[in-house]
């Protein structure tokens, strides 16, 4: 697996989004637990204040989650790395995110070389998102749909993430998970849920484990322009 060389940080980052700046929010991850060097890496290489709003940039590499419109978040940066962490560790190929959001975390996935699928209900999120992948040169399937379907012409996956909160694991996308796979959601109430992570082994008995208590913005039906 290679990062992506586009994704290299040019010398042009100011002050507040320099790679210096990166790098404190990879070591403060690493004090946090974060250990897979992968991802580590990945974080402290992709730009993520392209992924926010001008005005918010210079926060952009705090470990927190930020707005990015119609009332959705950037997932907080911990939150990507442990999610990813959970979806390497079944040596993926062929991931699907519910989610797409800014299209941080699905940038995250590609550049630690995985196939990614990703689903966004809100059009206008998904075209900022989009673009995003274009100037980073990155090849990401997305789709503008509910997610509560996944994608299943193009499953099973090897990992499905769902970055947005639910009661419930969502069993269609149980059912996309391949033998030997892992699905990670945030399950619970809505102004709190637990990180949960699935594997589904060769037989195709599911197991179960929690992570982690997380804060997710709701996984909410139908899609919107
Ligand atoms: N992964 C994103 C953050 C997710 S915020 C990132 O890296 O930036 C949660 C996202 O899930 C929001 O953009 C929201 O619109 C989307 N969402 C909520 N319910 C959904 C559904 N049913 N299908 C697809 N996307 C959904």
């Amino acid at each position: 697996m290679s990062l992506n060389m586009r994704l290299q940080p040019d010398a042009m980052g100011s002050g507040l989004t320099s790679q210096r700046v990166r790098d404190r929010l990879v070591e403060r991850l690493r004090a946090n637990e974060i250990r897979d060097e992968r991802v580590l890496r990945a974080i402290g290489a992709i730009p993520r204040h392209l992924f926010v709003d001008e005005a918010l940039a210079t926060r952009a590499y705090e470990d927190t989650a930020l707005p990015i419109g119609h009332g959705q978040t950037i997932s907080q940066p911990w939150v990507v790395a442990r999610m990813t962490e959970a979806v390497l560790e079944v040596n993926p190929k062929k991931v699907l995110e519910i989610g797409t959001g800014s299209g941080y975390q699905a940038t995250v996935l590609a550049a630690l070389g995985l196939e990614v699928h990703t689903v966004e209900r809100i059009g206008e999120l998904l075209r900022a998102a989009r673009k995003r992948f274009r100037q980073l040169g990155l090849n990401v399937r997305s789709k503008h749909d509910d997610g509560h379907a996944g994608w299943a012409e193009n499953g099973p996956f090897d990992a499905i993430l769902v970055t947005a909160g639910a009661a419930a694991i969502v069993d269609a996308l149980i059912a996309q998970l391949a033998p030997g796979g892992t699905l990670i959601a945030p399950v619970g109430a809505a102004s709190a849920q637990s990180l949960l992570q699935l594997r589904k082994d060769a037989d195709g008995q599911v197991t179960r484990e929690t992570l982690a208590p997380v804060v997710f913005v709701p996984l909410l039906p139908g899609v919107i322009d």
